[in-house]
This record gives C-alpha cells, structure tokens and sequence, in this order.
C-alpha cells in the first residue's frame, strides 16, 4: 500500500542504491544502509489536518516509516506526553523546559518499544518466523513483549551483568536470554555471526535500517505537541547514537514536507562518563568517536563502548551547533531524584545522564537563560532503582498510633491543611 513511498535502502557514505532487503552495511565500503524515502510522492499525503484525525500513536507518521503495508506488531506504540515543567525550569534558570516522557511507552516503558515495532512488523513482511536483539535491556525488555505479542519467536543476548529488572522484564514473556560474560560490543558481534549463521532478523542487526526509522516519530511527536513548531534545543541520550541522528532527520523531514517552518534548532548529546565515546569526539573535535574498552558506569542502558552510530551522531550534533556533556554515577543519581522531585517523572539511569548533562549546557550558556528546551526521557525509574535507593531517605515506621503520627509532620503540612481549610466552605 504504502510500498512505492520507499525508493529502497542507500548507504550513508558513498550512497549506493539498495533494493529493500534486511541487510543493514554496503557491500562496497562498510558503510551503514538508510531507508530512502520518495518525498515528492510523501508530501500530498499528510497534512497537519490529516495528522490530527489521525489516532494518537507512533503510526500516525506511517507514510515516514518503512512499511509496505499496514503493521502488525505494536500498533498502540507512541503518542507519549510533553510534559511542560516549569518548576525544573526555574530550577535550572531556563525560560521554558519540557520533558518528552517516554518512561510511559507502550508496552515496556522506553523509547525502544517505538524501534521495535517498526523493525518486527518489518521482520513479518520479510517472514522472518524468528527474531533477536542485542541489548543492553530496554531493547531485550521490548523485543521480548512485543514477539511474545506476535507469536514470533526471540533469542536475546545481553551483557550478564544488567540490572535484575531487566532481566526479568524481559524473561517474563517467555524468551530465550542469554546473559553473555563480556561487554556489549561483544554481545553485538556474536550476535552478527548468529544472524548470518541461522537466518534469523536481529532488531538491530540486519534490521537495523528499518529498526532505526522508529526513533524519528519521537521527533515528530515533539514538534506535533508543540503546536507544530520546532524547539530551540533538543537533549538527548546515546548508546549507539542512532536515536539522536533520527529525532534531527524527524526535523529536517517536517520542515522539508511544510509541516513547520524551518527554524534554527540545535541537538545535543549526553553520555554517561564511564562511557562517553562520542561526547569525548565532540570535546576534541575529532572527526569519530575512539571505542571505549571496559565502559564503567550505572547507565548501563547506554554503555556502548564502540557505537555504530557514532561517526553520524558526532556529526549531527556539530551541525546543529549543539555540544556533549557527560555525567558521573553520582550527578547521574542527583538528576534522577530531582528529575522526580520538580515533575514527579521517575527516569531510568539514561534520564539522569541527560538531565545532569543539561543542566551543565546551561550552566556554560550553551543553553540559553531565555532559550527552551526539549530534554527527552527514554527509560522508566523502575528498572533501575538501585540506583537512587542510597540517596533516598527511608521511611518513618510507627504503631498505628495519633500520637505517634504528630511528631512527624513538619511546617508544610500544618500550612496545606490550613489552605484546604479555607477552602472549604462553611457548615460543610
Ligand atoms: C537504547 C537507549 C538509548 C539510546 O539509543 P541509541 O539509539 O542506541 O543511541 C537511550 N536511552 C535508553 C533508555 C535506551 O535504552
Ligand atoms: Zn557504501
């Protein structure tokens, strides 16, 4: 249906035409394959008006996603809040902040679930009967759920050492898992050798083309729920760095398509700093990224040493005139409670990193006193608790007792119940 939108897949170094095919590197040098889409063709289809009658999920933008027809699997993806948080903006001493939620995604609570269902409803059109990944977790957590859905069947690896969150959640829906004892580059490169040895579709692998398109509806959700506009700053996390190079082709595509105006807008990148491969490419402007051996950090969802996207996602970010910042273990764990405590969004560890990664563009006005910015949030709280549990005060335990209740409660709860006191209204 949507089959001729797709000219085919082209490799983003020398540009060589590809039919469509799961095959994710040029033949010629290396080079990773993109899907190439037919905008012409695109642009008398979709219309701001079109878009809005259009169900709130990811697949309202399915003319911009790879598919030949209609998709089977996570068809309730997307569609995750913007959440205005102005008390983190005055915290932080910025005009006007918003946070992109997807700790909310459908069904496993991380953008991952938006990759995922384009690269599994693509796996069925090429009938792929078995599918895989690897990971290191949200993606194992969604390719997991969303096969179980499906009825496809999944072989995950992931580095061992993950959080038992994301272990779980992901064995719960019957996968096979395998926990590999090694980094995730090694993960990876098993995983390569298992694709082309059994034939099977590996999300992020062969896939990989179609698998990454998923990413830019977060781009295009932004801008929707902006009143179709797009923001001055955009920041965003990276493991592989394909997410941030797919929210600013989501711009370059909507402002090439007349659905915003072409405004100036600048991304920029945060790395945890026990595996910053390519914020350290920015900081020394070197043209890639130099893989990093033994990555070291509590954002283990992010820490990918040698990332595939590195070299582009370098590249994006200079060209929009953004910068990279880094977080430590312990400013990553300070982000994610105060992330908590001014919008009560409860983060994973990659949300501490970009929080934390933020606030330190802001403090070097490389984010503006008077700018906006879109930080964007792409894993839930939940599955890495670990992390705060140090940082956080226990609970009072009492006998269910009036008198032992009083003595705990401070100034703001004697002047809450006095306000709701005024409010009520007399003899009720
Ligand atoms: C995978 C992941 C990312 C980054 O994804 P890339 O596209 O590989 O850069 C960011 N945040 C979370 C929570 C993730 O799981
Ligand atoms: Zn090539």
């Amino acid at each position: 249906m949507f089959n001729s939108l797709v000219r085919g897949l082209k490799c983003r170094l020398c540009g060589k035409a590809y039919p469509v095919q799961p095959l994710n590197f040029c033949t010629e040098d290396f080079g990773p394959l993109e899907v190439d889409y037919d905008y012409e063709s695109i642009r008398p289809l979709i219309s701001r008006d079109k878009l809005a009658a259009r169900p709130g999920t990811m697949w309202k933008f399915r003319e911009l996603l790879p598919l030949d027809g209609e998709p089977t699997v996570g068809l309730q993806v997307g569609g995750t809040p913007l959440v205005p948080a102005p008390r983190l903006a005055r915290e932080l001493g910025v005009r006007s902040l918003w946070i992109k939620n997807d700790a909310v995604n459908f069904p496993t609570l991380s953008f991952k679930d938006r990759v995922v269902a384009v690269a599994l409803s693509k796996a069925r059109e090429f009938g792929f009967r078995t599918v895989g990944c690897a990971s290191t977790g949200n993606l194992a957590n969604s390719v997991a759920a969303n096969a179980a859905a499906s009825g496809l069947a999944a072989y995950i690896l992931v580095p061992a050492d993950l959080e038992r969150a994301k272990i779980l959640g992901t064995s719960v829906y019957g996968a096979r898992l395998v926990g590999v004892r090694g980094t995730y580059d090694q993960v990876n490169r098993l995983c390569t050798q298992i694709a082309f040895k059994y034939g099977w579709g590996f999300v992020n692998i062969n896939l990989r083309p179609f698998y990454a398109e998923g990413s830019k509806t977060m781009g295009y959700e932004i801008a929707e729920q902006l009143g179709w506009r797009l923001p001055q700053h955009v920041v965003c996390p990276m493991a592989g760095g394909s997410l941030i190079g797919k929210i600013a082709k989501a711009f370059q595509e909507l402002s090439l398509l007349g659905l915003v105006e072409a405004t100036s807008w600048r991304i920029h990148g945060a790395q945890a700093a026990g595996c910053s491969p390519i914020v350290t490419a920015i900081k020394n402007h070197w043209e890639t990224h130099r893989p990093v051996k033994k990555p070291n950090t509590i954002a283990k969802s992010l820490a990918i040493g040698d990332p595939a996207d590195g070299y582009f996602a370098a590249k994006v970010i200079r060209d929009s005139g953004g910068w990279g910042e880094e977080a430590s273990d312990s400013e990553i764990a300070e982000a994610m409670t105060l992330l908590a405590r001014t919008t009560g969004i409860f983060a994973e560890t990659a949300g501490g990193v970009t929080l934390a990664a933020t606030i330190k563009l802001i403090e070097q006005g490389r984010i503006g006193r008077d700018d906006e910015v879109v930080v964007c949030i792409t894993g839930n709280g939940l599955k890495t608790q670990d992390a705060v549990a140090d940082l956080l005060e226990a609970p009072a335990i009492i006998n269910p007792s009036l008198e032992e209740f009083d003595p705990l409660v401070t100034e703001d709860g004697v002047l809450v119940r006095q306000a709701a006191e005024e409010l009520q209204p007399a003899g009720v």
